[in-house]
């Protein structure tokens, strides 16, 4: 049966919001007969997520009267339309407040203070419990959003409980701006910073001016890539040996030839910028403080692979990061780097920016093409594989941002002078995002093959006064090292060996005072918050898995004592086993991986 609003109608500002983003309807009365109108308007369901985001950016809320106009403007079923809404957790489907103050409830917020600071705020109206917000290098972190004819973001990190009492009375256009990007890279500001290869512009380069990213060695990359042609720009980075960044590793020069094989065309590329897991905020520092660099770095993939257009999927809770962007894919085109002559060379391609609302699964590159496309973002099966049959049905380049701004070095100079960097199966240099329990939480860059205790002294060690508990490796997804294992260097190969992972970089320190039981029943929880439902396995076995979690560490404090633990231990192992032998994508294969490593590394749960 179909969902219908018969009554529901659209505000006056929910129908200029729409018109803002998707113009007037394209089914009007008498056109659909006379233009084929069912055809265009399935055509434009690519608007959905931004008009989504436009209702609710002015009303504070997707309401059934704007929902139902947006269904009958893209000629999309309001069950469906509603199905891709309640899909993402930054949209809300009840009528609320125009102003949300977003607490950080997830990982990283945890071991710096979330949980007080959120007992503190227990009678104080007006905020709410968040997932990962990706400011984990300023935790705890809040999330102001308000709603209205200009709407308004802003960020408040580290938080305390008054500061988050002034922003949820004041308008967020009064508070106070948020700490400058060069904060998040520490590096950046010593001599080290030449030796960089990704983050030597963040925090000296002007992320607004195309004349500063230019004074700073900018632009130079694709200059040699259009003198050099496609199939030598996938020579250099096939001979680099880069790979993929995102977590899975994939060479990305293989990637890239099999797109520039495609007879079909479109090709599009698409940016993975959603990096959702708990943990992760390379590329949002990379976004925020080099923009160009980044719209660069996929001119020349788009140029390599025959891309005629490229989208930057990225995550919904980074307003600087989108602004930036934004700003410089414009001032690229009004320059000629973008657009249908990209520097006189005769080569078009363009960029556009979808921002994502509050969905970790997204961070799949299939769930991603989804998304894009106007459904909810659950992950296809593979094969067929994104190369040959990807967005819109068509060859697609899917690499993250940090892939992405390493081709820049890799131009520059030459793939072999690149793959000595590192070592020989992992080369390049890495970007770990330091959080949690460390001096100096932040975005480390070092070469492949640094130590794991290299890299927490990078940033300061572990909080003065207190000792190493354990270290998350790779976030929700990955795995606990102890404290007596951190000396193993930082590889591929060296983390497959030491059975954990690097994943997209997160080293989550933990020390004495952080409550593992506690940590990881928001692990469980998270899994069971972000799983997409769409395969058995991962839907119960989350549900399941956090159940077991709660029955084994939920009063009395060391576990409930008519609890049979060996059982609840057991069912944990097999409901595991079950999510990662028979789970559709990463998300349920690794859902257990983190709790696994807890009990088998740590001893926890014992
Ligand atoms: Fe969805 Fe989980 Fe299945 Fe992935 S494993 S498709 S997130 S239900």
């Amino acid at each position: 049966m179909d969902l219908r609003f018969p009554t529901a109608e659209p505000t006056l500002a929910e129908i200029q919001a729409l018109d803002a983003v998707i113009g007037e309807s394209v089914v009007a009365e008498g056109w659909e007969r006379e233009h084929g109108g069912a055809h265009r308007a399935a055509s434009q369901r690519h608007h959905l997520l931004a008009a989504l985001h436009a209702l609710q950016d002015r009303v504070g809320w997707i309401s059934p009267g704007g929902l139902g106009e947006l269904s009958r403007r893209l000629d999309v079923p309001p069950a469906e339309a509603y199905g891709v809404a309640s899909f993402y957790a930054m949209f809300a489907l009840e009528e609320r407040p125009l102003k949300t103050v977003h607490v950080c409830a997830d990982l990283a917020c945890q071991t710096r203070g979330a949980g007080a600071l959120m007992d503190a705020l227990e009678h104080e109206p007006g905020w709410a419990p968040s997932p990962c917000l990706g400011l984990c290098e300023r935790a705890p972190a809040v999330l102001v959003t308000e709603a209205g004819e200009h709407p308004h973001e802003a960020v408040i990190a580290p938080a305390t409980a008054s500061e988050v009492i002034v922003a949820i009375r004041r308008p967020a256009a009064e508070l106070p701006a948020e700490a400058p990007v060069a904060a998040a890279a520490p590096q950046a500001a010593t001599e080290a910073a030449d030796d960089l290869l990704l983050l030597r512009r963040v925090g000296i380069v002007d992320p607004s001016s195309l004349d500063s990213y230019r004074a700073h060695g900018g632009y130079a990359a694709l200059r040699a890539a259009l003198d050099m042609g496609p199939a030598e720009i996938i020579r250099e980075v096939t001979e680099s040996n880069l790979v993929g960044r995102g977590g899975a590793a994939f060479p990305t020069g293989r990637k890239w030839a099999a797109v520039a094989a495609q007879p079909v065309r479109t090709h599009y590329l698409v940016c993975n910028a959603d990096e959702s897991e708990p943990g992760t905020f390379k590329d949002r520092v990379l976004i925020e403080g080099d923009p160009f660099a980044l719209v660069e770095a996929m001119t020349i993939a788009a140029f390599a692979t025959g891309c005629e257009h490229g989208y930057v999927y990225l995550r919904g809770e980074y307003p600087r990061a989108h602004h930036h962007l934004q700003h410089a894919i414009d001032v690229a085109r009004e320059r000629g780097y973008l657009g249908p002559d990209v520097m006189g060379h005769g080569f078009a391609f363009d960029i556009e920016i979808v921002r994502g609302a509050g969905a970790y699964i997204c961070g799949e590159e299939t769930a991603i093409f989804n998304s894009i496309e106007g459904y909810r973002g659950e992950p296809r099966s593979k094969p067929p594989f994104p190369v040959e049959i990807g967005l819109f049905g068509k060859p697609t380049v899917v690499n993250n941002v940090e892939t992405l701004v390493n081709v820049l070095p890799v131009m520059m100079r030459g793939g072999r002078d690149y793959a000595g960097i590192g070592t020989g199966g992992s080369t390049g240099t890495k970007l770990f995002c330091v959080s949690g329990n460390v001096a100096d939480p932040g975005v480390y860059e070092v070469a492949f093959g640094a130590t794991l205790r290299e890299v927490i002294e990078l940033a300061g060690g572990v909080t003065s006064g207190r000792t190493l508990q354990a270290v998350l490796m790779g976030g929700a997804a990955g795995s606990f090292v102890r404290a007596d294992e951190i000396d193993f260097p930082l590889t591929l190969e060296g983390a497959r060996a030491h059975k954990t992972t690097l994943g997209s970089g997160v080293v989550m320190v933990l020390d004495d005072t952080v409550d593992l039981p506690t940590f990881l029943r928001r692990i469980a929880a998270f899994f069971r918050d972000e799983s997409c439902g769409q395969c058995v396995p991962c839907r119960v076995g989350t549900v399941r898995q956090e159940e077991a979690l709660i029955r084994l560490t939920v009063k009395p404090q060391h576990g409930n004592p008519d609890v049979d633990r060996a059982h609840e231990l057991q069912l944990l192992r097999d409901v595991g086993l079950a999510m990662r032998d028979a789970s559709i994508c990463g998300l349920g294969q690794t859902a257990w991986g983190a709790i696994e490593s807890a009990i088998d590394r740590l001893g926890a749960l014992s």
